[in-house]
């Protein structure tokens, strides 16, 4: 049998993975992964990312060995060096791996590609990580959808490709060529931040499956209506799995499949239809991450302060306390509710005029799940400057979100324990509340906990002159 690499990068998984299947199917199978982050142009993984990709390497190391094969590990700074250095070490003569999406990294596959193919090797890409192809989903005159609805509808239009077993058997090698552990990639961080994140997550395939399964069998009936609440474990959580592909989306889509609860289903899978939009997006888009869409958005007069506002709401410190719990959520969890993560951005973007960038790199070195379509798109959507974006003149009010979403304050007080005791009517808007209401709940606003840095009403209203100076630009 001839040899051939598996090139495993966000496709950290056995089942439903097509490149390692086709590997199998006619070759001796060396599972590879490479740790080159310089490639990935502005955007390498962040600290939270990093954490996450040690413990999935780890998880997927040992499942291998338990399979009788081995995950060989090697990091630089040029994939294909290292590839053919592989190559050249095992005499293999056919590589695969799973398409990825990003601009950095769909220029260097092509490179790639196209340079080991000049070598007389064959080299075949598949899709492990959508239900479609960004390029297969157009309107009928042929240009790429720029709204979620008409998307999702000609997305979901036919069946979806039902997902394949894991390998029946990994045929190895008879002398594996060396490589590195997990450990040896310094992933993990120097100081010991990771405490919450740890207790919050289990990465690898089988924590991915589980995660699945328990949001099946206990949440999917009510999550259209549950997914809002930040105060109760209402989603599915499967983010950072499915961004390292430790689960794909077809098994998501076919394990819902003849479930009952039907709206929630509908609703359920219309989410993952926002992560196959943001796909599309950047796929069409390359410039998202970085750029408005709406280029308007460049003239945007920014806050002239930045630093103390951004630091502040980094640390969780604005004194609006919906805010707070959210940003103290992310780091401690590396995780934050959908509706949370857009009060703050909101809130950054808006009341304090802090462009949305620095928000999203925020997101992109503490949230687990950081992924580089979907942060931009979310960022984008919430600043207004976005494809389908919200429009910029729809602020969010965070008392009146915190008030909405969660109404008891429960969510409030588990982040922000200082505020515990405040009466429910105060508990998003904490100012409002009599010195003796403080007295009593054990809060000196400005000791204890800050005040607002920011005035909602009147930075509102800054906001909408700042956006009716560009608007007609
Ligand atoms: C400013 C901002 C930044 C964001 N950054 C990221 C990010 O870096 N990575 C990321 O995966 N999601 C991001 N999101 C989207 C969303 O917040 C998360 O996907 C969701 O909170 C993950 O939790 P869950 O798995 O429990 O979601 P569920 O409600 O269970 O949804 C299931 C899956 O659908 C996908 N999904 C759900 N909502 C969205 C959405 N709005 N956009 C794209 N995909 C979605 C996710 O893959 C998610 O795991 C961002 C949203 C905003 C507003």
């Amino acid at each position: 049998m001839s040899l051939a690499l598996v090139w495993l990068r966000r496709d950290l998984r056995l089942h439903d993975n097509p490149a390692l299947l086709a590997a199998c199917e006619q070759h001796s199978v060396l599972p590879v992964y490479l740790d080159c982050p310089s490639e990935e142009g502005d955007w390498p993984p962040g600290a939270a990312s990093r954490w996450w990709l040690h413990h999935s390497l780890t998880a997927l190391a040992d499942t291998l060995q338990a399979r009788g094969s081995r995950l060989i590990i090697r990091r630089g700074d040029d994939s294909l060096a290292l590839l053919q250095e592989l190559v050249d070490e095992t005499g293999a003569t056919t590589v695969h791996w799973n398409r990825l999406y990003e601009p950095a990294i769909r220029a260097r596959d092509r490179a790639i590609k196209a340079s080991l193919r000049d070598q007389g090797l064959e080299v075949h890409s598949h899709n492990a990580a959508l239900l479609r192809e960004p390029w297969m989903v157009k309107t009928q005159t042929g240009t790429p959808y720029r709204a979620f609805t008409p998307f999702w509808r000609a997305a979901r239009k036919g069946a979806f490709a039902e997902p394949r077993p894991a390998p029946g058997a990994l045929a190895g090698v008879a002398e594996w060529p060396p490589g590195l552990t997990p450990d040896d990639l310094d992933l993990l961080p120097k100081i010991r931040w990771d405490k919450g994140i740890a207790a919050s997550w289990t990465p690898g395939e089988a924590g991915a499956w589980q995660q699945l399964q328990t949001f099946l069998e206990s949440r999917l009936k009510g999550y259209d209506a549950r997914r809002d609440l930040p105060a109760i474990d209402g989603t599915s959580r499967l983010s950072p799995h499915l961004h390292f592909g430790e689960i794909g989306p077809r098994q998501i889509a076919s394990a819902l499949q003849g479930l009952p609860h039907g709206d929630d289903r509908d609703s359920f899978l219309s989410e993952i239809g926002w992560r196959e939009f943001s796909h599309h997006l950047l796929f069409q888009n390359p410039e998202m991450p970085d750029l408005p869409l709406d280029r308007r958005f460049e003239q945007f007069p920014w806050s002239g302060d930045q630093d103390a506002a951004l630091y502040a709401w980094q640390r969780g410190e604005t004194g609006i306390p919906i805010v707070d719990a959210g940003m103290r959520q992310l780091w401690e969890t590396g995780w934050m509710h959908n509706r949370v993560r857009m009060i703050v951005g909101s809130l950054l973007t808006k009341n304090l005029r802090v462009p949305w960038q620095r928000g999203e790199t925020w997101f992109w070195d503490t949230l687990v799940d950081a992924d580089l379509a979907s942060n931009s798109m979310g960022w984008q959507w919430i600043q207004g400057s976005g494809a389908d974006a919200a429009p910029y003149f729809r602020i969010f009010n965070p008392v009146r979100q915190g008030e909405r979403f969660d109404p008891e304050g429960e969510y409030v007080r588990h982040w922000i324990p200082e505020l515990q005791r405040l009466p429910t009517r105060h508990i998003h808007a904490p100012w409002q509340a009599t010195g003796e209401e403080l007295r009593q709940a054990g809060v000196r606003l400005g000791r204890d906990y800050p005040q607002p840095i920011v005035d909602l009403a009147d930075s509102r209203k800054q906001a909408l002159d700042a956006y009716a100076a560009i608007r007609t630009a």
